[in-house]
């Protein structure tokens, strides 16, 4: 097992990484901006190095300032956390050169992975559904690109190759449309992911997100830890996650689980990853693989008492997976809650001080954040501050808990989506389970004020 592993994130991912390195006796260093001198998981660290200003590009991306941190403190391993270089395949190249562990896949597969377009391919390769579209990225010619869309069918949907967070996606419903939304989808790609390659999809109308957790040693053993329904989504972004996913017979996720396992073995996959999938009429389509831990990883811990963040950690140290699927059991329902630093029906971010922090507690509820009363959220990061999450017998118990933990949570001084939250929690649709992809935009649409 490493001595240290230096924690290259920020905020709530920051602690929680920091809370399985102490579980495993691993000293964690930690890295920050000077924005987030004042963190929680900053003063409890055993070391803390700052490697630069507030902006990202200057501090959380900034690769030879990580990289010097990890050297000085004779760290030997880097835990990358979600969002920030996670994915990034030359970051993970650098640091094995470097000599550290790269605590994640291999920069192979992350580089696969991290392009749609190969990923799409991989997984067809590997046996996985994918959704019917384009065979690889769309090429110049207006007439073929026409051609493609007939044959898969309209609505379809426009999407970038090197895409992520929900952005760089355009839905397309005539030919009419066609050319001039290729071409912008292309131009916005070029920009924001520096790679300006698109491919197309059949556009789902009614579809839930539905994702299946994969972990994997460095001995192909793989194992998948059930399912997360992640459709409450607004703008492409989750807001809510929940597990297991409502209404979906047990015997199509072993299925598709089984999928996702074999294709690990095939593609010599390592660590914590994350299969998305569209499910609608009862099949499953995959649209992209996470190679990093997720926001929404708790509900799935919650739900087979495994510790994803340690097993991430034991694997890269060259452990063996220290479970079989069939030791595997998934108990009770599991409901996360993002809480994030912003207007609940208008969106705006809301940074600033915050006054007042009470956080809910009780039988089954879990707080993963890094707040505190008098905690600053800074305004040069994404706008989550915690997430929320509760684990019941059933999901009516679940919901529930949720409600009450949601009811005792006090945060003031800035606002925050948790009123959201209190609605949802009680609407009679998403209490019936199953709600698609779309339901929350039309919630929010018949809820506006
Ligand atoms: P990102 O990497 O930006 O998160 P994804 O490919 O995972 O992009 O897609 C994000 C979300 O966009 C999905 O959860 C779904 O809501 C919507 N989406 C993506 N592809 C399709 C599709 N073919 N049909 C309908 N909705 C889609």
């Amino acid at each position: 097992m490493f001595k240290k592993i230096l924690i290259a994130n920020r905020g709530e991912i920051a602690l929680r990484i920091q809370r399985a390195c102490r579980e495993l006796g691993v000293r964690a260093v930690v890295v920050f901006s000077e924005a987030d001198r004042d963190a929680k998981y900053v003063r409890l660290a055993e070391e803390a190095v700052c490697i630069g200003p507030a902006a990202s590009s200057l501090s959380y991306l900034n690769m030879p300032a990580i990289i010097s941190a990890a050297e000085v403190t004779d760290a030997e391993a880097i835990h990358p956390g979600y969002g920030f270089l996670s994915e990034n395949a030359d970051f993970a190249e650098r640091v094995e050169k470097s000599g550290f562990r790269f605590i994640g896949p291999t920069p192979d597969s992350i580089r696969i992975m991290g392009d749609k377009v190969s990923a799409k391919q991989a997984m067809i390769r590997a046996g996985v559904p994918c959704v019917p579209g384009s065979e690889g990225e769309l090429p110049d010619d207006p007439a073929q690109v026409r051609k493609i869309a007939k044959s898969v069918g309209y609505p379809v949907i426009i999407k970038a190759a090197g895409g992520g967070g929900g952005r760089g996606m355009r839905v397309v419903h005539t030919e009419a449309a066609l050319i001039n939304a290729v071409a912008m989808t292309k131009a916005e790609a070029g920009a924001a992911f520096g790679n300006p390659a698109v491919y197309m999809e059949k556009f789902l109308q009614n579809p839930r997100h539905i994702e299946i957790q994969i972990l994997a040693d460095s001995f192909k053993n793989a194992v998948y830890l059930g399912e997360r329904d992640c459709s409450m989504q607004r703008r492409h972004q989750k807001i809510l996650e929940e597990a297991p996913a409502p209404g979906i017979n047990r015997k199509l996720i072993e299925r598709i689980g089984e999928r996702c396992v074999s294709a690990c073995k095939k593609l010599g996959y390592r660590g914590a990853g994350t299969f998305e999938f569209l499910y609608e009429a009862g099949e499953f389509y995959f649209i992209e693989m996470n190679t990093r831990v997720q926001v929404e990883h708790p509900v799935t811990e919650m739900i087979t008492g495994i510790d994803i963040v340690k097993t991430q950690i034991l694997v890269a140290a060259g452990e063996k997976l220290p479970f079989t699927q069939r030791q595997i059991t998934i108990s009770g329902h599991a409901i996360e809650c993002r809480i994030n630093a912003e207007d609940p029906f208008k969106f705006t971010p809301s940074p600033g001080r915050i006054t007042t922090w009470h956080a809910p507690g009780g039988p089954g509820v879990r707080v993963d954040s890094h707040i505190y009363s008098n905690y600053f959220v800074p305004p040069y990061y994404d706008s989550m501050i915690g997430k929320l999450i509760v684990h019941g017998d059933t999901r009516e118990q679940a919901l529930a808990r949720m409600r009450t933990a949601l009811l005792e949570t006090a945060v003031e001084g800035i606002q925050t989506n948790i009123p959201l939250h209190r609605e949802l929690m009680v609407d009679s649709k998403f209490i019936a389970g199953g709600t698609n992809i779309h339901y929350l935009e039309h919630w929010l649409e018949q809820h506006k004020r």
